[in-house]
Formats: C-alpha cells, sequence, structure tokens
C-alpha cells in the first residue's frame, strides 16, 4: 500500500498520471489530506472509480489520542499519540505571545544516548515517516482547535537521523496547498552530526538550526553525549560555521546546565571562545530532571549566564512551560512505556 500523506505534489502527478488520471487530481487529493481527511470517501470532488481505486491502493496515515494533558499553570497540552502499530509518540503544544509552538518527535525513541535524555532510554525503535510527522502537527491543530504558526523538531528523536524524512516532511509542511507554515517559523535541533549538517546547509533552508552542544569540551562532552566519541566539538564547531557562511543564518546552542558537570566559568569561557565568529544565540536550558539519572539541575545559571554576556553573547534562559504535566522530552512516552511493562509483568 501507499502512504500517499507522505507524498509530494510531484509524486501524487506521477501516480495520477499512470492512472491516466488527470495532474490536477494531485492538487485535490493534496488538498484534502492536509485537512487531516482520513477516508477517500470523504474527497467528494473526485469520481466514485478514483475513490475506490486510491482506497484500494492507498492508506491514509492518522494519529489516535492515547493520553491528553493540559497544563493547569499555561495551558500547554501534551498529546501522547498512538500509532497504528501499537508505538507511541509525543507532541506538545505551547502557547507563547508570539503564538503557537508544536514540538514534534521525529523517531519513536532514540539512538544518540544523551545521559540526560528520557527519549533514549528504550533506544530508538523506528524512525517516524513524513506523513507521521505532518500528522502531529495536523492533528495537534484539528484537535486542540489552535493555529499552529511556530514548529520546533526539538521532541523525541534525532531529526538530521532521519534526514531524508525530515527534508520531506519540511517540504510538506511548508506547502502552500498544505499548512504552509513558513521555513523561518520552524527551528531544527540536532545533537550534532556534523556530516548532515554540511548536507543540510547545502539545502539553503531557511529554518533555524538549533544546536545541543551542553558541553565546550570533548571530555566532558564526551560524557553526557556519546555522539562526541565519534564527532568531536571541534568537528561539530567546523559543521557551524560552515553553515552559517554558507546560509547566514543565525545558530542557536542549546546548553542544558548540569550541576557540577558542565556549568563553570571555564566552561563557560570555552564555549564563548569555541562560537566565536557565528551568528550565535546560546540557550541556556534549566535541566529537567529525569527519574533514572543521577543529574542535577545547575546552580549557576544566572552566573554562566552573565559570564557568556559579558564576552558580547547573546543568551536566553529557556522557560519552563507544562511542567505540571511532564512535559518535557519523552517523560510520558516513557511512563506509558514503563506502564505497559509492568502490566506485561503482571501478566506473567
Ligand atoms: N535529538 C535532537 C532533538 C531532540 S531533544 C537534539 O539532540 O537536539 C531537544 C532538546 O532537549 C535537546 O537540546 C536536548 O539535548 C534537550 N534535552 C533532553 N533532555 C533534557 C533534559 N532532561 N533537560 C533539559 N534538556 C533536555
Amino acid at each position: 500500500m501507499i502512504d500517499i500523506k507522505s507524498y509530494n505534489l510531484t509524486d501524487m502527478s506521477a501516480l495520477f498520471k499512470q492512472w491516466g488520471e488527470p495532474a490536477f487530481r494531485a492538487k485535490q487529493v493534496f488538498r484534502w489530506l492536509h485537512r487531516g481527511v482520513t477516508d477517500f470517501d470523504a474527497m467528494s470532488d473526485l469520481s466514485k472509480a478514483l475513490r475506490e481505486k486510491l482506497s484500494s491502493t492507498c492508506t491514509i496515515s492518522s494519529l489516535q489520542v492515547e493520553r491528553k494533558q493540559v497544563s493547569a499553570i499555561d495551558g500547554t497540552i501534551k498529546y501522547l499519540w498512538r500509532l497504528p502499530d501499537g508505538n507511541c509518540i509525543e507532541t506538545v503544544l505551547m502557547r507563547y505571545k508570539h503564538g503557537n509552538t508544536v514540538c514534534i518527535s521525529c523517531q519513536v525513541g532514540c539512538r544518540m544516548g544523551c545521559a540526560f535524555c528520557a527519549s533514549t532510554l528504550g533506544g530508538k525503535v523506528r524512525d517516524l515517516t513524513p506523513a507521521e510527522m505532518l500528522d502531529q502537527v495536523m492533528f495537534t491543530q484539528l484537535d486542540s482547535g489552535e493555529q499552529v504558526s511556530n514548529i520546533v523538531l526539538m521532541g523525541i528523536g534525532e531529526p538530521l537521523d532521519n534526514f531524508d524524512t525530515v527534508m520531506r516532511f519540511l517540504e510538506l509542511v511548508n506547502s502552500p496547498d498544505g499548512l504552509n507554515i513558513g521555513m523561518r517559523h520552524i527551528s531544527l535541533s540536532t545533537c550534532g552530526l556534523a556530516d548532515k549538517i554540511d548536507l543540510l546547509a547545502q539545502r539553503h533552508l531557511q529554518l533555524t538550526l538549533s544546536v545541543s552542544l551542553h558541553a565546550p569540551d570533548d571530555e566532558t562532552r564526551s560524557t553526557i553525549m556519546p555522539v562526541n566519541r565519534a564527532i568531536s566539538v571541534d568537528r561539530l564547531m567546523e559543521a557551524c560555521h560552515n553553515y552559517f557562511n554558507v546560509t547566514g543564518r543565525r545558530i542557536s546552542f542549546e546548553y542544558a546546565m548540569i550541576d557540577g558537570v558542565n556549568d563553570s566559568d571555564a566552561q563557560a569561557d570555552l564555549l564563548a571562545k569555541k562560537i566565536k565568529g557565528i551568528a550565535a544565540h546560546v540557550n541556556l536550558i534549566p535541566l529537567n530532571h529525569v527519574e533514572e539519572s543521577p543529574l542535577k539541575p545547575s546552580r549557576r545559571v544566572r552566573q554562566f549566564q552573565q559570564r557568556l554576556e559579558e564576552k558580547g553573547i547573546a543568551v536566553t534562559v529557556r522557560r519552563r512551560l507544562g511542567s505540571d504535566i511532564d512535559a518535557s522530552c519523552g517523560q510520558l512516552r516513557r511512563k506509558a512505556m514503563n506502564k505497559q511493562q509492568s502490566g506485561k509483568e503482571a501478566d506473567t
């Protein structure tokens, strides 16, 4: 069966051409799909014969709400979606003054192994499809009744480890015949797959690249982020410099502040040195506690911020949204998995 919602207009036109249908059918079907229609029979401007042909050859992806939590503090909504194969993924809708931002996942689990992150604890199960990424934006809008204006690829998974899918998703979500969300309203966050950052640079997209740096020295970074054992800080920074030179886009560096690990003045100074020459913005993230991890939130966030600011670096400290609903990465899926696991154990 064809996963039709992962198709772009070119693929769809080719399919219809093959079927002897006029090219404009592609746009009709594309528009229905991107409005959230999940049944070919609802596509009322297509002939019955074509609807039947579509039903017998194509599937339309969709997501079921497994759990939905709404923060009483700030209205953040967290969705745990169930996929048709039984896997679960998370999406978070955050309300900011400048509009609603949706944080989406790109994989079921993650294989990057960062020590502070709940998403990676069970490893990677599988990549998501472009349609499954798009569905998170679409069904969040449909379920919440809220218009989404910004997207961050900061949910579960490593976007650059599912590169082609993410590129297709960006094309789909950006389409004027679809959700039409501008690239400047999209951020892609990566743990630092340097070769893929080089590839991304060549695409000249107007999106914001966020790099999860979390430490400016190899010793610390390799301890908390296994990816650094293969890709050193210097190789990563080389890719960042190249990305900035090629695209002219400012890079955002994410830095989760961990007590006694990456929060010293010397590390602030080294961080400033490493990002010199790049139009950069440093986003300090108060560490979210993950039950399985011994790492503790830093008590030096303000000092670290000041130290960077003294060196002329733009720094913000991330505001925590949805703190009453476990809105941070991977935690809800993790809890659902644990529950499933203990359920299974109880059965046997
Ligand atoms: N794989 C991508 C995107 C997903 S994680 C990446 O690594 O960037 C989104 C962001 O949340 C990353 O910056 C990640 O390092 C950070 N993060 C993960 N767990 C965290 C925690 N417990 N506290 C604070 N930030 C965390």
